[in-house]
């Protein structure tokens, strides 16, 4: 019976973009059991894999069949785990690649965009009995039909935080290029600052509004199975990272004082959407048929409609801007993006509402439209106006 308390590591693909940063990686892991942990490894695809696999089935096809594109990405992940796992080899300890299937990660079928609906890892558990560190191929699966799938863009992140759960580890560190969460996009608002911890209910607010750090749904997995996950920079020994603790929000609502928020998010890819609605059973329905799509906001009033729509994950942008142009009579315009203000309560005060709309009057930006939610206020912005508003709506986070 394995004793030793398991710790789940993730590397992201710039991690292990080379064989020397493997090779840092495998020492450093190698290391790490020796303290006396179980150790479990799930890896990205090294460096842009997934992207020069998607751009070869491209040049044959612009729409490969997704069991095949399945078959083809979830090779990027594999290279990395044999890689990885001769690399720790060479440093003469015990390991042993697995791919998801061997993992046990089971999903549903819906290829390219899998979830998983049940993770049975009996042959991690035995070889960690072993003694042996295990590599895991992050981003995949096998589905009940015994196929091959994969978990959508960035899905390592779900891979580890399965196993994390189904291993009841005692930590789940997910590394990348970056030294953890911050309160804006550090390259855009350059007063962001790291954050040091904050709690998964909010990681999963700003993740829903485009914060690209860790997959939403792995966040949202992590906090319905309380999770405790670390964001740190790998190749960094001096990196303390952001632990983001397995809860919900904090209260802040006797201490009005702290009213403010907790960061500055925008998702990579947005369609702002605007209609009239006559048609908006048909826009809705145009929209229930495109594949991969977040809805983050919506308004309707008498007559008009208006949406902010995450297709970062979507592999085909214009499809969906035809869908909603097209069978509904929509505008669907990619030049316009969420400024999102994230913090507990915020959409709940009016005071902070106007504070933030005035930040954004002193610079003279003028946003599309306002979305309201209890923790999340959103301005929809014209993309040129973005790194402005982002940094005039970061001052609120200053005290
Ligand atoms: N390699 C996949 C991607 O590029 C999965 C991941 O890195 O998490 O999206
Ligand atoms: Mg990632």
């Amino acid at each position: 019976m394995n004793t030793r308390p398991v710790i789940i590591q993730k590397y992201g693909g710039s991690s292990v973009a080379t064989l020397e940063k493997l090779e840092a990686i495998a020492q450093r892991v190698v290391q790490k059991q020796a303290e006396g942990f179980g150790i479990v490894v799930v890896v990205s695809a090294m460096g842009n894999a997934t992207d020069e696999l998607l751009k070869r089935a491209r040049q044959i096809t612009p729409e490969p069949p997704a069991r095949e594109l399945d078959m083809l990405l979830s090779t990027g992940e594999r290279t990395t785990m044999a890689l990885l796992s001769i690399a720790i080899q060479k440093h003469g300890a015990m390991s042993i690649s697995f791919t998801g299937s061997q993992s046990g990660i089971v999903t549903n079928d819906s290829h390219s965009n899998a979830r998983i609906i049940s993770v049975r890892p009996y042959r991690i558990q035995d070889e960690l009995e072993r003694g042996k560190i295990v590599i895991v191929a992050g981003f995949q699966g096998t589905s009940y039909k015994n196929e091959i799938t994969t978990l959508g863009r960035g899905g390592s992140d779900m891979t580890a935080i399965a196993l994390a759960g189904a291993l009841s580890a005692q930590a789940c560190e997910i590394y990348s290029d970056v030294d953890g969460v911050y309160t804006a996009d550090p390259k855009v608002v350059l007063s962001a600052q790291k954050l040091d911890q904050l709690s998964s209910a909010e990681m999963l607010e700003m993740a829903q509004h485009g914060a690209k750090v860790l997959h939403d749904e792995a966040i949202l997995y992590a906090h319905k199975h309380q999770i405790a996950l670390y964001a740190k920079k790998s190749h960094d020994a001096s990196s303390t990272g952001t632990y983001i603790r397995p809860d919900g929000w904090p209260d802040y609502a006797l201490e009005q004082a702290e009213l403010r928020p907790l960061a500055i998010v925008t998702a990579k890819k947005t369609l702002f959407a605007s209609l009239d609605t006559d048609s908006l059973q048909a826009w809705l329905d145009a929209l229930n048929h495109c594949e991969h799509i977040k809805l983050m906001d919506m308004a309707v009033t008498a007559g008009h409609a208006i949406a902010l729509i995450d297709i970062w994950n979507c592999p085909d942008e214009d499809a969906v801007k035809s869908a909603l142009t097209r069978h509904a009579h929509g505008i669907a315009r990619s030049d316009v993006k969420n400024v999102t203000a994230v913090g507990h309560d915020l959409g709940r005060s009016p005071a902070m509402i106007a504070k933030l709309q005035a930040k954004l009057t002193e610079r003279h930006i003028d946003p599309l439209a306002v979305f309201i939610q209890p923790n999340a206020v959103t301005f929809a912005i014209q993309d040129s106006l973005v790194p402005d508003a982002s940094n005039a709506l970061h001052d609120c986070i200053k005290k």
